[in-house]
């Protein structure tokens, strides 16, 4: 049992963060991204805690994780459903009390042709192009809904990762606008990096995912964020290894001097990418253990050579946490820590704090 990666989930840490990035948007209110799990952290305890700590407005991807989410934070949130809702959903909806992001035209009719149509959220698409009402349909927009307007109206920035592209104050300007249009709506548009943008990317309510959980871009000037979740490993064998002998599948690491290698619980069957292979890294007691050779099903190897006092059977490698950051973790597995820590798996325990 205890020879299983596990991850120490930090909910403190995590209310924590969400208190760091609504301080960075004042007169806005934090809401918090929980989609997809809360990023793989376990949306009970992370939406119970946020939750406790005065969050009351949550989002989430689909309508069924709305439905769950509801019966986690009970009756006085606010839950909206980004991917939104079709009109066979209503009923869902209503039990849950969900709020659709409805996303466009076509479902729009849809879902105003209900009798009785529920509480709704409306996507502009101010330049990502991927869901949303097009700025040339607003017209349309205004009429369809003029007898039963949105409660919300929202867009999502193309490159909040880069503070410094023109895309941002340009979507800015267009959401801005639109969202004119719809006085009584309430209004939002920042995630992480918006919120990172400041106070005029706030509007009512603002949408941080991933810096809750101690990702996403590099936070502004003096702001750090905490580690989400602590991802360890046990290592199961360590052995010496000599000149010329390689290391696990393929034979993809040779060893060119007498190194000392240990072998952890974790591999891709766990989420863990296998795209780390030789260039991901492990801690043990802070100091950086390289991977070594590929990632398999349920193992890695790890160089512990400069760590051997540390490394014995039964203790635990770090792999994501305070000594390994999420997003440079991330980074050397050619990924992002959106998918790094989403694509964890159930075989990972997760021990909340
Ligand atoms: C996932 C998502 C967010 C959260 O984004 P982060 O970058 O994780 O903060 C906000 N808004 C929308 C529409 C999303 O899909």
């Amino acid at each position: 049992m205890s020879l299983s990666p596990q991850a120490l989930i930090h909910t403190d840490n995590i209310v924590a963060n969400w208190r760091t990035i609504g301080a960075l948007v004042p007169g806005a209110r934090p809401g918090a991204v929980v989609k997809a799990n809360a990023y793989g952290h376990g949306v009970g305890p992370v939406a119970l805690a946020l939750h406790e700590a005065g969050c009351r407005t949550f989002f989430v991807a689909y309508v069924e994780e709305g439905a769950e989410l509801r019966d986690i934070v009970g009756p006085d949130a606010i839950i909206m459903a980004f991917n939104g809702a079709e009109p066979e959903d209503a009923e869902l909806v209503r039990a849950s009390k969900i709020t659709p992001v409805i996303n466009a035209l076509p479902a729009l009719k849809g879902w105003l042709g209900l009798s009785d149509t529920p509480e709704y959220a409306v996507h502009i698409d101010t330049g990502m192009n991927r869901l949303g009402v097009r700025l040339e349909d607003l017209a349309a927009l205004k009429s369809l809904t003029a007898a039963n307007p949105p409660v919300h109206i929202m867009s999502h920035l193309v490159d909040s990762d880069d503070r410094s592209r023109a895309i941002n104050t340009q979507q800015l300007e267009r959401f801005t606008e639109a969202a004119s249009g719809f006085p009584e709506a309430q209004k939002s548009f920042a995630n992480t990096g918006g919120c990172f943008m400041g106070a005029t990317y706030g509007f009512d309510v603002v949408r941080p995912g991933i810096g809750l959980y101690g990702g996403g871009p590099p936070t502004p000037e003096g702001v750090t964020l905490k580690p989400g979740m602590t991802l360890e490993a046990p290592i199961l064998t360590v052995q010496a290894v000599q000149p010329s002998e390689t290391v696990g599948y393929g034979a993809t690491y040779q060893v060119e001097t007498p190194r000392m290698l240990a072998t952890v619980a974790l591999g891709y069957g766990d989420g863990f990418p296998r795209s780390a292979s030789n260039k991901g890294v492990a801690s043990l007691g802070g100091i950086h253990c390289p991977i070594v050779g590929r990632v398999s099903m349920d193992l890695i190897t790890i160089d512990v050579t400069q760590a051997q006092d540390l490394a014995m059977p039964g203790a635990f490698a770090q792999f994501i946490g305070a000594e390994v950051l999420l997003e440079e973790q991330a980074a050397r597995a050619g990924t992002v820590g959106y998918e790094l820590v989403t694509g964890l798996g159930h075989r990972v325990r997760r021990i909340y704090d």
